[in-house]
């Protein structure tokens, strides 16, 4: 039979006597930061639970919230927009408490609320939108390999994530029963593809969210994908700072370095985010050494501002995060709520760029719908060439000329 790396291990058993309201001086010594408003949540929502067992991932995942009911017992009455039961096969909902936590310590009516609860439009399929806009299932050499680009591969672990986001470009894969398990077998297969194939140099392990695998699952794919010789960097993309900050232990980490170069391409939203659990969560896999780089999609009335993204961005770099793409959001079906114009995005990034410092200035990025890949949007900073040189426009409108001897050849 085989060993099943992706199931979260049993819970570490509490002794009795700790199943109390929690103890502030005596959860003092746990290495996790909380503060008082934790507290009064957990006391509130999961009486019978400690501060430990609130820090320890497993607890957060076991304890999930998928229904709505739940959700309104927690949250008291919610909006009328909210689907109170989903079609079968849609992508299910699902939050850790903690990120239940975080919403409740934000205002009721927070965007970020409508970026993991299933809202009605989401029923609503409209012209373009596409199950697979990436079509990545046309480049699937064997299970759980996308290879769109020469030298570098997806590999999608698992199909489970610790929360899901409503406007998930794989919603057609994560969340399905025969994907969110993956066995040792179909990885062993897809390390094989990239063993055989000396051109891949750079793997990103993703899923769902990889960092919902057990220490030893990761540490399974860490070492097998580092013995290969062409791969010199693999990188993981996570939202798990973001939803399950506790997931960030220090045994986590130890593996993680063992296997350098490995970066990080992290999943903020919002500045709101940024709770001092996620900062910590940031901060240690700092720590480790692991780059991390942080890929926002642009979500229509949740961030779709200058202001919020240039707060998210210094807020992201004061924990070594750097900004590293603004997505536009892709039409998978019912997502017409969530997409906003492309000049939005363009807006963003000539908000941003020189009112701020180039490394708060991310990409804005296209995935082109067909398979075409990720297209970076540029904001239009070239007006025009001439013998004299190349007309350039600053972020204030004014313009520059830059000599170049051919530049009456430049293609714009
Ligand atoms: S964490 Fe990533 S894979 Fe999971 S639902 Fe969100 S966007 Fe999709």
């Amino acid at each position: 039979m085989e060993e099943n790396l992706t199931e979260a291990s049993p819970l570490s058993m509490v002794p009795a006597r700790d199943h109390a309201v929690p103890n502030k001086n005596r959860l003092s010594v746990l290495s996790f930061p909380y503060d008082e408003s934790i507290l009064q949540f957990i006391a509130k929502n999961y009486p019978h639970t400690t501060i430990h067992d609130w820090n320890n991932w497993n607890w957060q995942i076991k304890h999930s919230i998928d229904s709505a009911d739940r959700l309104k017992e927690i949250f008291g009455e919610f909006h009328e927009n909210v689907i109170r039961s989903l079609p079968e096969d849609h992508l299910p909902f699902r939050i850790t408490p903690y990120f239940s936590s975080l919403l409740s310590r934000l205002s009721p009516n927070h965007p970020l609320f409508r970026t993991v609860v299933p809202a009605k439009e989401e029923l609503i399929t409209t012209p373009g939108e596409m199950i697979d806009p990436l079509c990545e299932a046309e480049i699937t050499p064997v299970p759980h390999i996308v290879h769109r680009y020469p030298d570098r591969v997806l590999f999608t672990v698992t199909g489970f994530c610790a929360a899901y986001c409503r406007y998930c470009t794989r919603s057609h894969m994560v969340s399905q029963q025969n994907k969110c398990h993956v066995s040792i077998r179909s990885w062993d297969r897809a390390i094989e593809y990239i063993r055989i194939n000396n051109c891949i140099r750079d793997v990103l392990i993703s899923g769902g969210d990889p960092l919902t695998l057990s220490d030893s699952g990761i540490e399974y794919l860490l070492s097998r994908i580092r013995a290969i010789p062409h791969v010199e960097i693999i990188r993981i993309g996570t939202k798990i700072p973001v939803v399950l900050p506790m997931r960030i232990t220090r045994s986590l980490v130890n593996i993680i370095k063992k296997y350098h170069p490995v970066m990080m391409s992290l999943h903020f939203s919002h500045p709101d985010e940024l709770s001092i659990e996620a900062r910590e969560a940031c901060n240690r896999l700092a720590d480790g050494g692991i780059p991390l780089g942080s890929q926002s999609v642009l979500l229509k009335g949740v961030n779709d501002q200058v202001e919020i993204f240039k707060k998210l961005n210094h807020e992201l770099l004061k924990v070594r995060v750097r900004p590293y793409y603004i997505y536009q959001c892709d039409p998978i079906p019912g997502s017409a709520h969530f997409r906003t114009e492309i000049k939005k995005g363009i807006d963003i990034i000539n908000g941003l760029t020189g009112y701020t410092s180039g490394y708060a200035v991310p990409h804005f990025v296209i995935d082109a719908p067909g398979g075409g890949g990720k297209i970076p949007i540029l904001p239009y900073a070239i007006k025009s060439t001439n013998k004299e040189g190349v007309t350039l426009i600053n972020y204030e409108g004014k313009e520059y000329i830059y000599p170049e001897k051919f530049s009456h050849n430049l293609e714009i």
